[in-house]
């Protein structure tokens, strides 16, 4: 058991056992503002570092970090934070979260908590007309999402496709629950943390559409 002592309404009923299913939180609306609600009401959540972070290496290409470090100037020298960028999700969820830090694991901490906050239902499905075949492998429809100059574009793929989407994305798709699908991505593609935010953008979008074919799960 979680030891906690809840500080909302909402985590006493989680606690006291009234609330069971998360599910019922959405549908209520209501914000979550402990972590420790998804913890107890998600318990097998996974967690993946979404790599935001980049350097060029050698003999040119981009060598991949989990944190992004950026540099303020002070009277004193350059003070350095550490950016960390956080997916928890189980199969029909997923949140995103990013932190920053003066230590790298401080970072990641912190971007798991807010992760977890932000946790949304995902809607899966086959909408696939090449496909067709009911199951919840891929997305029920089209959808796009947006995050300043980036938009990006999810489509349903045949089962057998894979995830055709850049390789960080590959994680968050895997922790959802999704194997198949297509993504397009269009205007200012420079940073990995627009991607994701993007990504999570579509996923809300997709949850605000009525859906009446019954090819969703
Ligand atoms: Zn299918």
């Amino acid at each position: 058991m979680v030891d906690w002592k809840p500080r909302t309404e909402l985590g006493k009923e989680v606690m006291e056992g009234k609330v069971k299913d998360i599910d019922e939180i959405f549908e209520r609306g209501v914000k979550i503002k402990e972590p420790e609600i998804v913890d107890i009401l998600l318990p097998d959540l996974g967690k993946e570092i979404i790599f935001i972070g980049g350097s060029p290496g050698k003999g040119g290409g981009i060598k991949r970090t989990s944190t992004r470090r950026t540099a303020r100037m002070h009277r004193s020298g350059r003070r350095f934070n550490i950016n960390a960028c956080v997916a928890v999700g189980r199969p029909g969820y997923i949140g995103i979260g990013k932190a920053s830090g003066t230590e790298h694991t401080v970072a990641i901490e912190k971007a798991t908590q807010h992760a977890k906050l932000n946790i949304i239902p995902i809607r899966r499905g086959c909408g696939s007309w090449e496909c067709g075949c009911k199951e919840h492998h891929s997305i029920p429809m089209k959808i796009s999402g947006k995050s300043g100059a980036l938009k990006l574009d999810l489509l349903p793929a045949p089962k057998g496709i894979g995830l055709c989407i850049g390789e960080e994305m590959k994680k968050i798709m895997r922790l959802a629950g999704i194997s198949d699908l297509w993504s397009k991505m269009f205007g200012d593609t420079r940073t990995r943390f627009s991607y994701t935010l993007a990504l999570f953008d579509a996923f809300k979008n997709l949850n605000k559409v009525k859906i009446e074919e019954p090819n969703e799960v």
